[in-house]
């Protein structure tokens, strides 16, 4: 049993020490052996590819090439001085240079003798040099090549200088020498056999000293299952967990509200979509566990009337409900819409945000904690102390990523029991992150447009086309048709984009003028009751052009704009620019969306541009925008940061990731309280685990 021995402090390490310790504490988070063990190489060199000096070219960047040093000299320069020795192996002439330690190389360099050196490759007018190479004899180098493949740890510039990466490959040696390799298997062997992984014993040595190619992938595959599959095991277990401890208040009938509603006041024919997923949420909130659902949508997909139905469901059963949104428009939104759909049910709904009069909230309290009320729609104002709802049975919330879940239980403090939750987010989460994040949530998704929406049309123009786009809106307006113009605003920059949105707005006004034309604006700056007469006017189409920053991102209806124009578009995220678009194409027209930007673009920007352009599907470009940016800031630091991966990769290794799904979901099949005595060393890992995360209580 090596337990205990991982647990020895590094600095016991045999050439660690207090000193280089700390190093490895403060600069890789390195504390033990086990640490250690499990700090995984970048990348690995390979040691049995010389290249000759006439086949170098500038993209070479590291480099290992056999030669002799024929010429020493110190060369004189402005900011001190270089030493530089001329390096031939017969092919051609190149240079291998120093700026310090000029004596100890110049007493213990032989000349004429061959070398083996090594380092990142410099060009300059088709001549090479090597700074700083790492030379050894070649009679040396022959004789100490042990592994074919170099590991390369990854490593920080106040690391580097103290401990390089030869030097980490020799204490990664001791530590194997130390510990005698006795490596726990954390998977039984059944299953190790079955799958044809390798030991963990086996990985490890792999993972840090290669035997060859093939043996090291089949390391990096075992160690990378390894972690996608005790994630899983643990989202699966919660989720089993869930369904069983935590009780909810069934909904046992659909009573009169829902079948009123359904059979006689459809506004509009359900989408298969919207059916199945009421379907879904149905079942759900019948059973005796509490609903933790995802409902994710599109913007535009339908999402309000399966909130609203949901809603009725928890009424029929004697029930509040209430729907928390993250902006006071996106509320007011909710409220007018659920209550549209309302009409003919004579229901109680009222709206609680920030700036709700203090007699209304008086009403509003009264009616919640005598059960009168019976759907409270709102911003986080709702979270406050003092709304008591007398029985919170159902509690959506949309636009999940705005929330913390500490926020949301404050809803149902006075409750015996939690309520069914479900969560809507119009930004679609690619299925790889919602398996391995939300694992334990279970995921409805409407996939289906509501009938006659014509796909929006996506244009990119370069600012030197701004008279013909101008030209476009006022073609539009003539139809009839209202327009958007969205300026970015970024706190990091926000007076300088204030500016340029007051300069925009001005500019517009001028080329849009009074009476033909009249031009809205809304922006964060201004108090909430002056947004909203100006976002009424937009929506009654009493004005043509509506400017404003991303304060429209979310929600926002007005089925007649139907030109989306976002300048500076290249300084949005994909998930915004997708947002922003969804503002339009609510009508039955067909809808643009224009994306304006300067000449000069990075790839990542071309990227997101083009995507924009060719796709609608939010998943897809979803799927894009996980790839560009990498899962952290999709999901915010919190939620994705603390995902326990350092070999795993959840874009490039999906495979993988679906692969030891499947596996752990058979084997929680076959055996749901891993009572087996082979699963026992999988129980114990759990239970090491558990008691260390604690992300996975982040989400229900
Ligand atoms: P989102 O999912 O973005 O919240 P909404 O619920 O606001 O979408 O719906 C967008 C628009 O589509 C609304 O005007 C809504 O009334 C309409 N709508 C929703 N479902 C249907 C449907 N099945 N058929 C026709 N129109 C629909
Ligand atoms: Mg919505």
């Amino acid at each position: 049993m090596s337990r205990n021995l991982l647990d020895t402090p590094i600095e016991y390490l045999k050439g660690v020490g207090p000193q280089r310790g700390d190093l490895l504490k403060k600069e890789l988070g390195i504390f033990t052996y086990r640490d250690l063990l499990h700090l995984y190489p970048n990348r690995y060199i390979d040691r049995t590819k010389y290249y000759s000096i006439n086949e170098l070219n500038g993209n070479n960047s590291e480099v290992q090439i056999i030669g002799k040093i024929i010429h020493l000299k110190t060369v004189e320069q402005k900011r001190g001085k270089r030493l530089v020795a001329t390096f031939t192996d017969g092919t051609g002439e190149m240079e291998l240079v120093w700026f310090q330690g000029f004596k100890w190389i110049k007493e213990n360099l032989k000349i004429n003798t061959p070398y083996v050196a090594f380092g990142k490759l410099n060009s300059f007018n088709y001549s090479f040099s090597i700074p700083h190479p790492e030379l050894e004899l070649l009679e040396d180098h022959q004789k100490n090549l042990s592994s074919a493949m170099q590991a390369v740890y990854p490593s920080t510039e106040k690391l580097g200088s103290k401990i390089s990466n030869k030097a980490m490959n020799k204490l990664m040696n001791q530590l194997l020498v130390e510990t005698h390799q006795l490596f726990n298997d954390t998977l039984p062997k059944e299953m190790r056999q079955r799958l044809s992984l390798l030991s963990m014993r086996d990985a490890l040595i792999n993972i840090h000293f290669p035997k060859d190619p093939n043996l090291l992938s089949k390391a990096e595959f075992r160690l990378k299952f390894e972690e996608f599959f005790y994630i899983q095991m643990q989202l699966l277990i919660k989720n089993i967990a869930r369904k069983h401890k935590i009780k909810g208040f069934p909904f046992k009938t659909v009573g009169d509200y829902f079948n009123t509603f359904y059979k006689e006041h459809l506004p509009f024919p359900l989408t298969g979509a919207q059916k199945r997923v009421i379907k879904e949420i149905r079942n759900d909130v019948g059973q005796e566990a509490q609903m933790n659902r995802l409902l994710q949508g599109d913007v535009g997909s339908g999402k309000t009337i399966v909130a609203f139905l949901s809603c009725l469901l928890a009424l029929d059963n004697g029930f509040q409900a209430c729907i928390v949104a993250p902006t006071e428009i996106l509320a007011t939104q909710h409220f007018i819409g659920i209550s549209e759909f309302a009409q003919p049910l004579n229901l109680n709904i009222k709206l609680l945000t920030g700036s709700s009069k203090t007699v209304e909230r008086r009403i509003i309290h009264e009616e919640l904690e005598s059960g009168e009320l019976q759907i409270l729609i709102g911003t986080h104002a709702l979270f406050e102390d003092k709304v008591i709802f007398k029985n919170l049975g159902l509690a959506i919330i949309d636009e999940q990523h705005r929330f913390g879940v500490e926020q949301r239980s404050k809803l149902w403090t006075k409750n015996v029991l939690p309520p069914h939750v479900l969560v809507m987010t119009a930004t679609p989460i690619p299925r790889t992150l919602a398996m391995s994040l939300y694992g334990d949530l279970d995921v409805s998704v409407i996939d289906e447009l509501p009938p006659g929406r014509k796909p929006i049309e996506t244009l990119h123009y370069f600012e030197g086309k701004r008279l013909a786009v101008w030209h476009f809106i006022r073609t539009e307006i003539a139809k009839g048709r209202q327009v958007y113009i969205v300026y970015p605003l970024i706190e990091e920059s926000e007076t300088l984009d204030y500016k340029n949105l007051m300069e925009g707005y001005e500019g517009i006004s001028r080329d849009f003028p009074l009476p033909e034309y009249s031009v809205s604006i809304v922006h964060g700056q201004m108090t909430p009751a002056e947004k909203e007469v100006e976002m009424d006017r937009f929506a009654k189409g009493n004005t043509n052009i509506m400017v404003a920053t991303t304060v429209i991102e979310v929600g926002v209806n007005v089925p007649n704009a139907s030109v989306m124009i976002i300048e500076s578009a290249e300084r949005f995220g994909l998930s915004q620019l997708h947002q922003l678009r969804g503002r339009v194409g609510r009508g039955a027209e067909q809808s643009y969306c224009i994306l304006m930007t300067g000449d000069k673009l990075s790839n990542d920007s071309k990227i997101r541009m083009e995507t924009m352009c060719r796709t609608n599907d939010g998943f897809e470009i979803s799927e894009v925008d996980l790839k560009l940016r990498g899962p952290g800031d999709i999901m915010g630091k919190q939620q994705s940061g603390t995902l326990p991966l350092k070999i795993a990769d959840i874009v490039k290794d999906q495979d993988i990731l679906h692969y030891a799904r499947h596996q752990a979901v058979q084997l929680l099949k076959e055996d749901p309280n891993l009572e087996d005595e082979t699963n026992q060393n999988i129980k114990n890992k759990l239970n090491v685990l558990n008691s260390k995360t604690t992300i996975w209580n982040y989400i229900s």
